[in-house]
C-alpha cells in the first residue's frame, strides 16, 4: 500500500534544464504554427479553426504524456519482493548458477524484466531504457504514456512540418504571382496583409527556425516510433532486444543453437501483447493515462497460454 502510494508521487525534481528546453521547443513550434502561419494565412475560417483545434489537441496530449513520463515513477520492485522459484526458472535466468536475479546495489531480488538503472541508482520494473530527454527511466509504469507520446507528438510534428511547408509554398507563389501581375515592387505576400507584425523578415526567420527544428525532430521521432511499434508487436523492451542480439552473437560465436536463444517468453501474439501493454479495453488504448500502470512484478509467458492459443 505504501509502495503504491509512493509510486503515484510526482517526482518534480526530474524537471531539469533539458526538460524545460523541450517544453520551450513545444511552445515555440506551437506558437509559430498557430500565430505565424494558421491565423495570418487561414484566419478563423473553417480550415483555420480546424487546424488550430487539431494542433492544440495533439500538442496538448503530447505535452501531457511527456510530462507524465518525466514526473511519474516507472515502477520499482516492492519492498520484500521474493521471486516465485517456479516462475523465475521458466521466465529468465540471468545468473549462470540458475539462482534468482538479485540486485547487489539495491540489495533485493529483481522481479522478471526489471533492471538496475545506473543513472537513477535503483531498480526499475520492466525497464525499457533510461531516457535523458525525460530525465527518467521508461519502464512498466510509464511505457504506455511513452508510446502514446510518440503517437501524439509525431501527429503534431507532421502537422507542423506540413503547415510550415505549405505556407512557405503559398508565400512563394504569392510573391511570384505579384511579380507576374506587376503590382509593384512593394507588393507583399499575405503575411503583411494581416498587419500584425512589422517585419516579414522576423516571421520568415521564425518559420525557418521552426522548420529547422521540426523536420529533424519529426524524422528522429518517427524512427523511434517505428522501432517501438516493432517492440510492442513482439512485447520486448529495448534492453531485451539488446540482450537477444548479444545472446545470438554469443551463441553464434560459441556454436550454440541461435533459434532457442531467440525465443522470447513474453511474446503472446500481437493482440495479447497490445492488451498487455495498453490495457484490456481496446476502446481505451489511445486514451491518455491518468496513473502509472499497475503491477509489474509478474508477466504471463507463452508457456502460460493454452496449447490451442495464439502460439
Ligand atoms: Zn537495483
Ligand atoms: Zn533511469
Amino acid at each position: 500500500m505504501l509502495e503504491e502510494r509512493r509510486s503515484c508521487e510526482f517526482q518534480l525534481w526530474r524537471v531539469n534544464f533539458t526538460v524545460l528546453t523541450i517544453l520551450a521547443v513545444f511552445c515555440f513550434l506551437y506558437y509559430v504554427s498557430i500565430f505565424c502561419v494558421v491565423v495570418p494565412w487561414l484566419s478563423y475560417s473553417v480550415p483555420g479553426i480546424t487546424n488550430i483545434w487539431v494542433l492544440t489537441l495533439t500538442t496538448g496530449l503530447s505535452l501531457y504524456c511527456y510530462l507524465f513520463c518525466v514526473v511519474l515513477d516507472p515502477g520499482r520492485p516492492p519492498p520484500g519482493y521474493l521471486p516465485d522459484p517456479e516462475v523465475s526458472s521458466v521466465q529468465e535466468v540471468k545468473r549462470k548458477d540458475g539462482a534468482a536475479r538479485f540486485c547487489t546495489k539495491c540489495q533485493h531480488f529483481k522481479p522478471p524484466r526489471s533492471h538496475h538503472c545506473r543513472k537513477c541508482q535503483r531498480c526499475v520494473l520492466r525497464m525499457d531504457h533510461h531516457c535523458p530527454w525525460t530525465n527518467n527511466c521508461i519502464g512498466h509504469g510509464n511505457y504506455r504514456a511513452f508510446f502514446l507520446f510518440l503517437i501524439y507528438v509525431n501527429a503534431a510534428l507532421i502537422h507542423v512540418v506540413g503547415l510550415l511547408a505549405a505556407h512557405t509554398l503559398h508565400i512563394l507563389q504569392t510573391i511570384h504571382l505579384q511579380r507576374v501581375l506587376r503590382t509593384g515592387l512593394q507588393a507583399k505576400p499575405v503575411l503583411l496583409a494581416a498587419g500584425w507584425i512589422g517585419s516579414i523578415w522576423l516571421w520568415a526567420v521564425l518559420q525557418a527556425l521552426a522548420f529547422a527544428i521540426a523536420l529533424p525532430l519529426t524524422i528522429g521521432l518517427l524512427l523511434l516510433f517505428v522501432w517501438h511499434v516493432h517492440l510492442v508487436a513482439v512485447n520486448k523492451t529495448t534492453i531485451e532486444y539488446q540482450e537477444g542480439v548479444t545472446a545470438s552473437i554469443d551463441a553464434a560465436a560459441s556454436g550454440l543453437g541461435v533459434v532457442e536463444l531467440h525465443q522470447h517468453p513474453y511474446d503472446l501474439g500481437l493482440y495479447s501483447n497490445m492488451m498487455h501493454i495498453f490495457g484490456s479495453n481496446p476502446g481505451q488504448w489511445a486514451a491518455p493515462p491518468c496513473r502509472p500502470t499497475a503491477g509489474g512484478t509478474a508477466y504471463p509467458t507463452k508457456w502460460d497460454m493454452p496449447a490451442n492459443g495464439e502460439h
